[in-house]
């Protein structure tokens, strides 16, 4: 079954084959053995990716209170879409 994980090193985010919590992995970006820690895809995750991405993409201040809440909303659909697609391996390539 595949998982998203997460390099503890350069937090690189990977797919793989796997059910452990944590998987023995080497990191190209620094040269030395890491843990990819098998990242859980659940609201709180959504949640949380909302907080932190949400506020430095858009100058909240400037919206009314309602389309802070239709922001808020549509964004953790399409994070919730965009972590289902890396969970079932779908890259979509956007140039
Ligand atoms: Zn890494």
């Amino acid at each position: 079954m595949n998982n998203i994980y997460k390099c503890r090193l350069c937090g690189k985010i990977v797919n793989r084959d796997s059910d452990k919590k944590w998987i023995k992995s080497y990191c190209d970006q620094h040269r030395k053995y890491s843990r990819l820690m098998r990242i859980e895809l659940n609201d709180k995750l959504i949640d949380e990716l909302c907080k932190e991405f949400l506020p430095n993409y858009f100058e909240l201040s400037s919206f009314k209170e309602r389309e802070i809440l239709l922001l808020e909303s549509a964004f953790s659909q399409g994070a919730a879409v965009m972590m289902n697609l890396l969970k079932n391996g779908n890259y979509i390539h956007v140039k």
